[in-house]
């Protein structure tokens, strides 16, 4: 089995190359990544020698290059390459079209043209496209997004993941292409680019910077154990039904606020004492703030079987120790281009 890998030295990527690795001893993974500003090779020196990894860097919209890794019979594509943070995609939308979307068609062609055969496709072929629960767009105080939830992006994140999901399912409803989209809610855990919520707060804690909360504090997220999330989707590639959508989530919902007060009580009791709330500062609310995203997971624990094996409290712990443990890792990704990005974001708040 040989599985293309896009944007694998991401947050999500890296840690699915690595589960895929030590699950499937004769798993080929090829990882093809940018290596923008949110890739890091360091995510993956554990696998660096593995005869089954292959890094390629390269850009999903560059069509010579896709067609050509193509030519080495890729059974199964994952597409976790993206622009994800939507604070840039507010800044500036343009690259998360081209990435999102026009990333995601020529990937589709590639893998259209190596995969057809006649008016079908070869066996055991899939193309997964990572998705997200925020393509549903935002709940009120009650309710659930399944997968039938109409699409109501509001951000140009959400906005361009969606259309990435529509020209997949495309591909399945004109061409028959095998193809899956799983749309799963916020990740936490070891490798996040510490400009999301849970590791901008911990490296804040730990340089005695301010805490930026947006607005009230009071958006909802359903929070998910990335290893939690590698499973499902490792799951949905082997054994979901051909053309469907699978929600993922944590059934696991907390505020924002909650969030960055259990951090602040964690780095508080075990790493410094001086940490404390008063670093807690409530900035300017996001534009188009969604308010709460939470996943009715019923289909995929139905069907295949899946549900968040880590607690919560069990994977917070675990994540914060990771981040503890590896400040070099932090203090890498947060110099250069990173460092003037959010210089930039909260230097007037
Ligand atoms: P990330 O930003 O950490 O990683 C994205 C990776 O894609 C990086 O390694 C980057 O270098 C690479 N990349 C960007 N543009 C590229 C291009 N043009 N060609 C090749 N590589 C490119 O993102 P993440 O948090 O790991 O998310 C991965 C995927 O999962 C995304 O598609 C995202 O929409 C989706 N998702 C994320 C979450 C979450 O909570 N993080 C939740 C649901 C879905």
């Amino acid at each position: 089995m040989k599985i293309l890998v896009t944007g694998g030295a991401g947050f999500i990527g890296s840690n699915f190359i690595k589960y895929m690795l030590s699950k499937y001893k004769d798993y080929k993974i090829i990882n093809l990544d940018k290596l923008t500003y949110a890739g890091n090779l360091e995510n993956l020196k554990d696998v660096e020698d593995n005869p089954n990894y292959t890094f390629i860097k390269g850009d999903i919209c560059d069509k010579e290059l896709i067609e050509e890794i193509f030519s080495q019979d890729i059974d199964y594509v994952v597409n976790f390459a993206a622009e994800s943070h939507v604070d840039r995609s507010i800044i500036d939308p343009e690259i998360f079209v081209k990435t999102n979307v026009l990333g995601t068609v020529t990937l589709l062609n590639a893998a259209k043209k190596a995969w057809e055969q006649g008016d079908s496709f070869k066996e055991g072929k899939k193309f997964l496209q990572v998705s997200t629960d925020e393509v549903y767009g935002s709940l009120g105080e009650t309710g659930y997004f399944t997968e039938t939830t109409p699409l109501d992006p509001h951000s140009p994140y959400s906005s361009s993941k969606a259309a990435a999901d529509l020209i997949v399912k495309a591909y399945y409803d004109t061409y028959k292409m095998p193809v899956n989209i799983t749309r799963c809610s916020n990740n936490y855990g070891p490798y996040q680019f510490p400009e999301k919520l849970i590791p901008l707060m911990i490296n804040n804690c730990l340089n005695k910077k301010p805490l930026p909360v947006y607005g009230d504090g009071l958006n909802v997220r359903d929070w998910l154990y990335v290893e939690d999330h590698c499973k499902a989707i490792d799951l949905v590639l082997h054994k979901g039904r051909v053309g469907e959508v699978y929600n993922i989530g944590g059934n696991n919902e907390k505020t924002n606020i909650e969030i960055v007060k259990l951090i602040v009580s964690y780095i508080h009791d075990n790493v410094d004492p001086t940490v404390d709330e008063s670093l807690i500062t409530f900035v300017a609310d996001r534009k188009g703030h969604d308010r709460r995203y939470a996943i009715d997971a019923t289909k995929i624990k139905e069907e295949l079987g899946w549900y968040p094996e880590t607690k919560f409290e069990d994977g917070i712990k675990k994540t914060i120790e990771w981040y503890l443990k590896n400040r070099e890792w932090l203090k890498n990704v947060t110099s250069g281009e990173y460092q003037k990005y959010y210089e930039k974001m909260y230097s007037n708040r």
